[in-house]
């Protein structure tokens, strides 16, 4: 995959996570982890061990410019943490872990790279209005949740929304899990 390839958001999180992020883009960057974008939020986490072994050689109050390149070499090796055959991808039910978002009683679970997660909510949790950067494919899996409009998914039910538009706040009395997919 060539450096033109890979996905921005993916490299601003990959910057980000070894402490290499200009200014102003770590500040656009922490606004939408803030904000509990789980697509943000879910790439960094997949390129932690990759950050903590890079930082244990690299000093980084030094700017050094082979480092955007090192490390998108880097990232293009990355093997995900699933069990791959050629045509078969298998994520056992323990395989990857919960993960909290700066929201209160909202976690996510990668399934597969930074596109594919699972969003487990509280009840009584709320999630914050949100841009879609890819469209937005969404499956409840358990519990209930409701819109700003109060209309209710309920488990079994599929939502799809398009990337650039806008997610209203969504909360849940339930409690709820639901299966996420980023398409672009
Ligand atoms: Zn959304």
């Amino acid at each position: 995959m060539e450096q033109d390839q890979l996905d921005e958001c993916r490299i601003a999180a990959a910057l980000y996570s070894i402490g290499a992020l200009p200014d102003e883009e770590k500040q656009q960057f922490e606004q939408r982890l803030a904000g509990g974008c789980p697509f943000c939020t879910s790439q960094l986490h997949e390129y932690a061990s990759v950050a903590k072994e890079l930082a244990l050689s690299v000093p980084l109050e030094q700017p050094d410019p082979s480092l955007r390149r090192r490390l998108l070499d880097r990232l293009e090796t990355v093997p995900m943490n699933v069990q791959a055959r050629a045509d078969i991808t298998l994520v056992r039910a323990d395989e990857t872990s919960w993960t909290s978002l700066p929201i209160p009683g909202v976690e996510i679970r990668p399934l597969l790279g930074e596109k594919t997660l699972l969003v487990r909510m509280q009840p009584g949790s709320s999630y914050p209005a949100h841009e879609h950067r890819y469209d937005e494919q969404c499956y409840v899996l358990e519990g209930s949740v409701v819109d700003s409009f109060g209309v209710t998914a309920h488990a079994g039910d599929f939502v799809c929304m398009p990337a650039g538009s806008t997610h209203q706040p969504i909360h849940t009395d339930t409690g709820c899990v639901f299966l996420i997919a980023y398409t672009p």
